[in-house]
């Protein structure tokens, strides 16, 4: 039987990174507000927020060659990296907060110093990651990038992937000391631990499977597996973070602003290992150029990972192809995602993306064999005894309608909301997790205009440099790296590679 239960301020539908962010940025800002959050799963933090169910890259634009793309002649544009770097910038000064607070009391169980670095193999790949270097390193936020060509100094910063290579080998690498990895699960925990000592109801086991509009907010149906219940609740502000469950819930919630959406599923493996022999001579994230038809999200990197305090090392991803929208999903997500007002967008990005599908068929039917293949394109010592497969998490990335074209796959993250501002969703993945506070800032401003003044002092407390751009102001660029580096404990000796 369903029946209205309650009603709250506000229902946050998943308990992931997204929830966590909003949720513990609301408990600061309104403590007396009544909220839920609902995660269909035994426990939060299991999709993609889950530490290996994603990179853990602190997504700075310092080592992911997406961000920094180059013309045909060879001029390298470093608008997105620049922005991407801002947001991080932000993420970085929330994170202090916490800590600052107390609600987090000791950083390295979220986040620690991983030099982030880039890689370009043979004459072309050598003189991009150079030009990259030459024209990122002109602004304020990478001053502190390095360069080499050099393959003693390749092999002093990355013994792994570089002592044991053969003579003649040209290769390009550029480095950023001060990188990061992050365990995105962990930091969710906290967060949502810490809401939940301030009144918010966490609700495991409970999904939320439809939603209406009424007088003054949204009733929001739940299911609750365990004791095979179902309920109401009304709520005043409603987010759907479910992930790759969002999209779903947004065509369920019917607003005009969520017509045309759909998801494209991308499945994913990695390679994990925590032999001492290895992860000991390896200390980076470091990330190589996509291959042709790739998703910007697929290029290979070989990242240092910190996961409850022990070192491992990941490779990959090896990108595929899953119809489900989570891990734990369904293969009828995509199907049953299919509407009118999206199909004409859905065959549209098909017929765009003819070398995406192809790319993807290919690392589909890829063997073990060209598995660690492609990781021997970064360490020439591959022992496939040492690595293990692990599954990532499902992405979905957003296809939308643009313009004359009809429809086109994107790969950011896309904040969809209500005009009234009563509900948003989250769709995408990249960059992600790392963008997850001024996503919500974001969605802070969109949502809650007339609270959003009275909230400022408050936002500033939590992001000193809120509604400023670091790269124009140096001093405080300086100051506020130098603090979130501190509060975070972000310079640190490097442990000996
Ligand atoms: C392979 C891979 C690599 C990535 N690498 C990086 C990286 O290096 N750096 C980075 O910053 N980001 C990365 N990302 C992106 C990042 O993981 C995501 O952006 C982020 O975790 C999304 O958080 P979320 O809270 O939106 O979703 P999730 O963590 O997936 O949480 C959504 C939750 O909602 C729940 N849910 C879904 N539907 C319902 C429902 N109907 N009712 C109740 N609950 C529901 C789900 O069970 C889930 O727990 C990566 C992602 C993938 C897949």
């Amino acid at each position: 039987m369903t029946y209205t239960k309650e009603s709250v301020d506000v229902v946050l539908i998943g308990g992931g990174i997204m929830s966590a962010t909003l949720g513990a940025m609301l408990t600061e800002l309104q403590p007396e507000w009544d909220i839920r959050v609902y995660e269909r799963l035994d426990y939060v933090a299991r999709e993609s927020s889950d530490p290996w169910n994603n990179a853990g890259t602190g997504h700075a634009a310092l080592c992911e060659l997406n961000y920094s793309p180059a013309d045909a002649n060879g001029d390298v544009d470093i608008t997105k990296a620049i922005n991407i770097n801002e947001q991080f910038h932000v993420s970085r000064q929330f994170w202090s907060y916490l800590i600052d607070e107390g609600v987090i009391t000791d950083p390295s169980t979220f986040i620690n110093q991983v030099p982030h670095m880039s890689y370009g193999r043979g004459e072309k790949g050598r003189d991009y990651i150079r030009k990259r270097y030459e024209t990122m390193v002109r602004n304020p936020l990478f001053a502190d990038m390095e360069y080499t060509d050099d393959p003693a100094t390749q092999a002093d910063w990355l013994p792994l992937m570089f002592e044991n290579r053969g003579p003649g080998q040209v290769n390009g690498v550029s480095r950023f000391r001060t990188g990061t990895d992050v365990d995105f699960g962990s930091l969710t925990r906290q967060l949502l631990t810490h809401m939940g000592t301030k009144g918010t109801q966490i609700r495991t086991g409970h999904a939320v499977t439809d939603l209406n509009r009424t007088a003054d907010g949204w009733r929001v149906s739940v299911k609750d597996s365990t004791a095979a219940d179902a309920f109401d609740v009304n709520a005043r502000f409603v987010f759907i973070g479910g992930g790759g469950g969002a999209l779903h819930l947004l065509q369920k919630s019917g607003i005009a602003e969520g017509r045309g959406y759909g998801g494209f599923p991308v499945s994913g493996l990695f390679l994990r290992t925590s032999r001492p022999e290895l992860v000991e001579r390896h200390h980076a994230k470091v990330y190589g150029q996509a291959a042709f038809g790739a998703p910007p999200m697929s290029v290979p990197h070989l990242d240092t990972r910190v996961v409850n305090g022990k070192r491992y090392l990941m490779f990959g991803p090896y990108a595929g192809f899953s119809p489900k929208f989570l891990k734990s999903g369904r293969i009828t997500d995509l199907p049953f995602s299919v509407r009118g007002n999206n199909l004409p967008v859905m065959l549209n990005v098909a017929k765009d993306n003819f070398d995406l599908v192809k790319y993807l068929v290919g690392e589909l039917a890829s063997s073990k064999k060209d598995r660690y293949e492609m990781l021997a394109e970064f360490t020439p010592e591959v022992d496939p005894g040492a690595w293990e497969f692990i599954t990532a998490g499902q992405r979905v990335q957003v296809m939308k309608r643009e313009g004359k074209k009809g429809g086109v796959l994107g790969f950011g993250t896309e904040l969809i909301s209500a005009a009234d501002g009563s509900i948003a969703a989250l769709l995408g993945a990249s960059p992600g997790a790392s963008t997850a506070a001024p996503i919500m800032l974001n969605l802070l401003a969109t949502c809650f205009p007339q609270q959003y003044t009275g909230w400022e002092p408050k936002l500033k407390a939590m992001v000193p440099s809120l509604g400023r751009k670091l790269h124009e102001d140096e001093t405080l660029l300086t100051e506020l790296s130098e603090y979130t580096a501190r509060t975070l404990q972000l310079i640190k000796d490097e442990p000996a590679v």
